[in-house]
């Protein structure tokens, strides 16, 4: 029997969705092609827009391998700044990190215990008839199978296979992103900050759009990554695992890093941003995670955007479900996600255009960002922590961003 919503993708936003709709009493089917602990190229930090909807999913934070983080330490060119997570009236003052090899196999057991059927190692496949996904097929897990839900949530991360089948595609005019990543020992471990390089170069000293990062884990090792944003001429060009290279051999000491003795060779992955693909909602599917292109411009985040979609969209598909042949239902998902991220991110889109330029760029870690109550207020604006009475005119955000910008001209 045919499941009436299937989710396709385990990862964070598949597991959330599956999460809130099973909560909400849907018949919900998650299939999942690889098997949990299943790896994921990730910089595995959580911002406390990450730990809130893990915190309203009734995540154990006790009981797992994570390690809590007070905050930020952001350098750009010599400039240092060490900034903890802001007072904010809606997600709390601290972040984490968590493999993601340990933590979407969790999230995925708590849509489980909540009703939601998971099947792994199981890949979907959609069939698709004048626009509608009339059935799925399905291969492993289970046995092999066709099968008929009334709605598809497609969660099936940056590559979207299954979503570009059945009829999204991603704005080229829009930014993306590639990064890379690896694990090292470093007795820092434990460090309470996250790290991160607003500018960061290649081996020869250029700058690039892009950033670098250090995310301890509190095990012994940490998660080292780099990566760039598509808007400056060329990147296609530049190999990603050398400018982790350069980064990592350019790390402050106080890592106590071991160049060439990565524990994991590095893996690297796409990060689809701003919103970028679409239609958000087909006849009877949805976009969610970083199938949608959620991933935050301004720094690589996608976990907290992939939770908060997935959450999002299974308000939407249970109205439908309700409502048997609602189609329209759908359609409010599309309108809520432009409500909710559409100003930031033309703001994010003006900024990563701004640091494709190189002159720019330069400039701008060079004077924009000298002040330290403006780069505050800078990485608060890149992490979305902006409390709603802080962002309540975009005006207000894109003035700011273009003094910052403007600065650097
Ligand atoms: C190097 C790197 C570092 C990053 N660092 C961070 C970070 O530190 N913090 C942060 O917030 N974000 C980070 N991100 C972004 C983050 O990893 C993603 O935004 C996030 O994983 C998106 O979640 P998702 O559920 O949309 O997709 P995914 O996590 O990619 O999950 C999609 C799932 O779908 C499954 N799947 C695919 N096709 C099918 C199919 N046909 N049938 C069944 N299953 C299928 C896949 O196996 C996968 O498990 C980073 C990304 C990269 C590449």
């Amino acid at each position: 029997m045919s499941r009436r919503v299937l989710v396709v993708g385990g990862g964070p936003g598949g597991a959330a969705c599956a999460y809130w709709l099973a909560r909400d009493g849907v018949d919900v089917h998650l299939v999942e092609k690889k098997q949990y602990p299943r790896e994921k190229a990730c910089g595995d930090g959580l911002t406390p827009r990450a730990i809130k909807q893990l915190l309203d999913m009734g995540f154990e934070f006790d009981g797992h391998d994570l390690h809590r983080v007070d905050g930020l330490r952001a350098y750009a060119g010599d400039l240092m700044i060490e900034m903890p997570w802001p007072q904010h009236s809606i997600y709390p003052d601290w972040g984490a990190t968590m493999r993601r090899a340990d933590l979407d196999g969790i999230v995925a057991s708590m849509a489980e215990q909540q009703g939601a059927t998971i099947e792994q190692g199981t890949t979907a496949t959609p069939i698709v008839e004048n626009d509608k996904i009339t059935g799925v097929t399905l291969e492993g897990g289970e046995g092999d199978r066709v099968v008929h839900p009334d709605v598809v949530v497609i969660a099936d991360g940056s590559n979207s296979r299954f979503g570009r089948s059945a009829g999204a595609s991603r704005r080229r005019d829009y930014p993306f992103g590639l990064a890379v990543r690896a694990y090292y020992e470093s007795p820092q471990s434990d460090d309470r900050f996250i790290e991160s390089q607003l500018d960061i170069r290649d081996r020869e000293g250029r700058a690039m759009p892009g950033y670098g990062w250090v995310f301890p884990l509190g095990d012994g090792e940490i998660n080292v990554g780099a990566g760039l944003v598509s808007t400056f001429k060329g990147w296609k060009d530049v190999n990603t695992s050398r400018i982790l290279d350069a980064y990592i051999a350019a790390l402050p000491d106080h890592w106590h890093v071991v160049e060439d003795t990565p524990h994991t060779r590095p893996i690297g992955g796409k990060l689809p941003m701003s919103l970028s693909v679409g239609p958000k909602v087909g006849r009877n599917w949805v976009l969610i995670g970083d199938a949608s292109g959620a991933v935050n411009p301004f720094n690589g985040e996608g976990i907290d955007y992939a939770y908060e979609t997935g959450r999002m969209a299974a308000r939407y598909v249970a109205d439908a479900v309700a409502v048997a042949g609602d189609d329209a239902a759908l359609a409010g998902y599309a309108r809520e996600l432009e409500d909710t991220y559409g100003d930031y991110h033309r703001v994010a889109r003006v900024f990563v255009k701004a640091i494709g330029n190189p002159t720019i760029m330069r400039s701008l870690t060079n004077v924009g960002l000298r002040s330290k109550p403006l780069m505050e207020w800078t990485l608060k604006v890149m992490a979305n922590l902006l409390d709603p009475d802080e962002a309540r005119t975009t005006e207000h955000i894109y003035k700011a961003i273009e003094r910052t910008v403007n600065a650097g001209n």
